[in-house]
C-alpha cells in the first residue's frame, strides 16, 4: 500500500518554503534529504531532557543517554539486518566509514604489490581513501570497467581479482548515473576468491530495503543525512569476524580498555572503533529517522519513488536536445542530464531562479566524469516526498530556459 505523499509532506516543513517566491521544489535528495520534524523533534527534546554524556556515567542522565545510544545502535541493526550490534560502528558519515576500514584494513591486511578494487563509478570517498592506503602501502588501485550505459562490466571484475587483490569497494547505487549495480553478484564473484567486499550504501539506504546479511558483503557504508537523519552522523558495518582482526581507526577515550604509559589494551567491539565522545544526539536521531521511513515501508518508498522516476525519464527524453546520462536497465531515483549546449551551470543556476534546487557539477565522481567524456551535468534526484507536480514543475522549467537559449 503506498503512502499519502501530501500528508507525509507535512512532516517536512522546509517543503512549504518559497524560494523567490515560488514553491520550493527540492530535488538534490542525492546530496541530502530534508528532515521531518520528528527527527528534529527527537534532538531539540534530547538536548533539552536527557543530555549528559554517554557511557561514562553512573548518574540518571548519562543512563538515560547511552541507553538512547544503544538502543539506536539496535535500530541501525535491524534496519540492515546485521547479525549483532558489534558489527555496527558509529562514524561522522560515510566518507569517515570509509577512511576508517581503509586505514585499519590497510594497516592489517595490505601489503606492497597487493591490489584494491574500486569500481568506475565510485564517488571520491570510495576512491580517495584507497588510493591513499595504497601510495602508502605500496599498493595498487585497479578499476572495473562500465559500459557506455552506465552498468558495470562483471565480466572484466573476474579477470581483475587474483591472489593479490585485498578487497572490492563497490557503490550499491551510483549518485550520478542511478545505476543500481549487481551488489550481490559483485560479493559472490569476490567471495569465490575469499576476497572481502566493501559496499558503499551512500545513495541505496534511502531508496531500498538493505540486508547485509542476503548481500553477504563484509562491509557497508552510510550516511545519515541522505536517509532523512541528521547530519554529522553515520554508518560502517562490518561482520565480527572481519572487525575482529581489524586494529583502531583513532586513540582517545572509549576505545580502550586498560591504559598505560607502557601498554594500552583496546576495547571490545564496536567501541575499539569509536574513540571520543560520539554524537549521541545525532545517533538517537538517526534511529528516529530510520524509524520513520520503516514507518512508511522501505517497498512503498522504493515504488513510490520508481513510479516518479519513471515518470520523469518519460517526460524528460521529449525535450528537444535532452541528453540522459546512463542508461542502466536497474535504475534508482537519480537522473542526470544535460540539454543542448546549455552550460549545466547555467541550467542549475536558471533553475533555482524558479524555485528548483538541483545539483551541477562534477558530482564529487571526476574519474566517472572523465569517463563519459563530460565536465559535469545537471542532477535531479528524488526523495520519498516529491511528486509528479513537481516534476512537471522541473520539466517546465528546463523547457522555458531551453527556449531562453
Ligand atoms: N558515496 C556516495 C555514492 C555518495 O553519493 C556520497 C555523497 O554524496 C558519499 C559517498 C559521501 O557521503 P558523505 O558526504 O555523507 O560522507
Amino acid at each position: 500500500m503506498m503512502y499519502d505523499v501530501n500528508r507525509v509532506r507535512e512532516d517536512f516543513p522546509i517543503l512549504a518554503r518559497e524560494i523567490y517566491g515560488r514553491p520550493l521544489v527540492y530535488l538534490d535528495n542525492g546530496a541530502t534529504t530534508q528532515k521531518p520534524r520528528q527527527v528534529v523533534e527527537a534532538m531539540v527534546d534530547e538536548y533539552y531532557n536527557v543530555n549528559a554524556n554517554v557511557h561514562r556515567g553512573v548518574h540518571f542522565l548519562s543512563q538515560q543517554a547511552t541507553d538512547l545510544h544503544e538502543a539506536s545502535r539496535e535500530t541501525v541493526r535491524r534496519f540492515i539486518n546485521a547479525q549483532s550490534t558489534s558489527e555496527i560502528l558509529f562514524t561522522r558519515g560515510t566518507t569517515e566509514s570509509i577512511n576508517l576500514l581503509a586505514f585499519s584494513f590497510g594497516e592489517a591486511m595490505v601489503k606492497e604489490g597487493d591490489e584494491v578494487v574500486v569500481s568506475a563509478m565510485e564517488h571520491h570517498s570510495n576512491i580517495v581513501p584507497w588510493q591513499m592506503m595504497c601510495e602508502r602501502k605500496g599498493a595498487q588501485l585497479r578499476v572495473i570497467p562500465m559500459t557506455d550505459e552506465g552498468e558495470l562490466q562483471l565480466e572484466a571484475l573476474d579477470g581483475l581479482l587474483n591472489e593479490k587483490t585485498r578487497i572490492v569497494c563497490c557503490t550499491q547505487v551510483s549518485n550520478v548515473l542511478g545505476t543500481v549495480n549487481p551488489v550481490k553478484e559483485v560479493v559472490r564473484l569476490a567471495h569465490e576468491k575469499a576476497i572481502p567486499v566493501l559496499i558503499d550504501g551512500a545513495q541505496s539506504v534511502p531508496h531500498m530495503k538493505v540486508d547485509v546479511q542476503e548481500l553477504d558483503c563484509d562491509f557497508f557504508a552510510f550516511s545519515g543525512h541522505k536517509v532523512y537523519g541528521p547530519t554529522g552522523v553515520g554508518v560502517l558495518y562490518g561482520k565480527e569476524v572481519w572487525l575482529g582482526k581489524l586494529p583502531p581507526y583513532q586513540g582517545g577515550g572509549e576505545m580502550i580498555k586498560n591504559v598505560s604509559f607502557e601498554k594500552t589494551t583496546y576495547n571490545e567491539l564496536p567501541y575499539k572503533f569509536e574513540a571520543g565522545t560520539p554524537d549521541y544526539v545525532a545517533t538517537h536521531a538517526l534511529a528516529t529517522a530510520l524509524d520513520y521511513v520503516s514507518g512508511l515501508g522501505m517497498e512503498n518508498i522504493e515504488a513510490h519513488e520508481q513510479e516518479l522516476t519513471r515518470y520523469a525519464l518519460e517526460r524528460m527524453q521529449q525535450i528537444e536536445g535532452m541528453h540522459i546520462f546512463g542508461g542502466a536497465r536497474n535504475r534508482d531515483a537519480v537522473i542526470s542530464f544535460q540539454v543542448g549546449d546549455i552550460h549545466h551551470l547555467d541550467m542549475g543556476t536558471l533553475l533555482d531562479r524558479l524555485g528548483i534546487a538541483v545539483r551541477t557539477g562534477h558530482h564529487c565522481a571526476e574519474p566517472l566524469m572523465r569517463r563519459l567524456g563530460i565536465e559535469g551535468t545537471v542532477r535531479a534526484s528524488f526523495g520519498l516526498y516529491n511528486t509528479k507536480a513537481e516534476v512537471d514543475a522541473l520539466v517546465e522549467g528546463i523547457e522555458r530556459i531551453r527556449r531562453m537559449f
